[in-house]
């Protein structure tokens, strides 16, 4: 049977990623430790995918020899393993600083060795964030980056660096072909609703008829792209011959102010703006260089508005069962 294992899979994108391959007819394997994932998410896919979905609470800096066992005793072929375990909002990152750098250099290390008795690729969840603070913008995968690594978001942005450089060795070593995609900022349904991102807080807050919190002036620029783009474009470049990194997002920017009033107009709030303090070492600008992305013809679909508005469907939607 053919076989993916994602790890993560119980938190946004994991979940997402875990209800494509089911969809298309493979077993699925889960690995989660509810450090930032959602019961919920497992629940849903056991649900309605029952045994093809396979799930194992455990963290991925652990021994994988449970997953080894159930491999080899059901004859399962593993094609991909996506290793998109880690916290990846800035508070969650910043509350699991720690657990964070473990998962993407010991955690990684583990898919990477998993992978190498499985003969497969491991396709690593790499992040917009290694290219820190940027100064030049699109930020095409040739930018190294403007990294602080004595700071607050150095765990995440660091941990994720130190990820892409493991794999680069490994690759050369090995003569492997594990590849790496930076994803850039994704909304969508099934987010963390405590994980502080701000597409999510602010609908949450304009909902409520809370004031809209804009961190700073709201000059800064973010893209944002819709869940099922990135998962279409993740599974395009996992099938792909390509290796090296290759950023994932939508290209289109908007600052931080305007996203606030859009999000006021779709959810038809009269919540107020109120501005805080910026948080230190928030980047200025970011959006993705998606000319590399073109070779897998990654086209995203969604607008910014047509996105929000499914967001917003799946708030109403969700209503009953979370507090949001
Ligand atoms: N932000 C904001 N208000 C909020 C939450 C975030 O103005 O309530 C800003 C934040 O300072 C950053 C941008 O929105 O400039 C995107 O923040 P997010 O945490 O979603 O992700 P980031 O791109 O910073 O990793």
């Amino acid at each position: 049977m053919k076989t993916v294992v994602v790890t993560g899979s119980a938190g946004f994108l994991g979940s997402h990623l875990c209800e494509y391959y089911l969809n298309s007819g493979y077993i699925v394997i889960g690995i989660d430790n509810f450090l930032t994932g959602q019961i919920q998410n497992v629940e849903l896919l056991k649900n309605k995918f029952k045994d093809n979905y396979i799930f194992f609470d455990q963290n991925i800096c652990d021994s994988l020899t449970d997953l080894e066992n159930i491999i080899s005793a059901n004859n399962l072929v593993v094609e991909f393993v996506f290793h998109f375990a880690s916290a990846a909002s800035v508070p969650h990152y910043q509350k699991y600083s720690l657990e964070t750098m473990a998962a993407n250099s010991t955690g990684l290390l583990n898919c990477l060795e998993f992978s190498q008795k499985m003969k497969t690729r491991v396709i690593f969840a790499s992040t917009s964030e290694i290219y820190g603070d940027p100064q030049i913008s699109p930020q095409p995968e040739s930018y190294w980056g403007h990294v602080n690594p004595y700071g607050e978001r150095s765990c995440y942005d660091e941990a994720k660096r130190y990820g892409e450089a493991l794999i680069y060795s490994w690759n050369k070593r090995y003569c492997t072909q594990h590849g790496i995609i930076r994803i850039f900022n994704t909304y969508g349904p099934r987010m963390n609703l405590d994980d502080g991102r701000v597409i999510l807080r602010m609908m949450q807050q304009a909902l409520k008829n809370e004031p809209l919190t804009i961190y700073g002036s709201g000059e800064q620029t973010r893209s944002f792209c819709y869940v099922d783009d990135l998962i279409a474009g993740i599974i395009k470049y996992a099938q792909s011959d390509h290796f090296l990194p290759m950023n994932l997002g939508r290209a289109e920017t908007i600052k931080i102010r305007d996203l606030a009033l859009q999000i006021q107009k779709i959810t038809n709030s009269s919540s107020k703006i109120e501005f805080c303090n910026l948080p230190s070492d928030d980047p200025n600008q970011r959006t993705p260089d998606l000319t590399f992305s073109e070779k897998i013809k990654y086209v995203p679909t969604h607008s910014l508005e047509s996105g929000l508005k499914k967001l917003l469907e799946w708030f109403h939607i969700s209503k009953d069962q979370n507090d949001y």
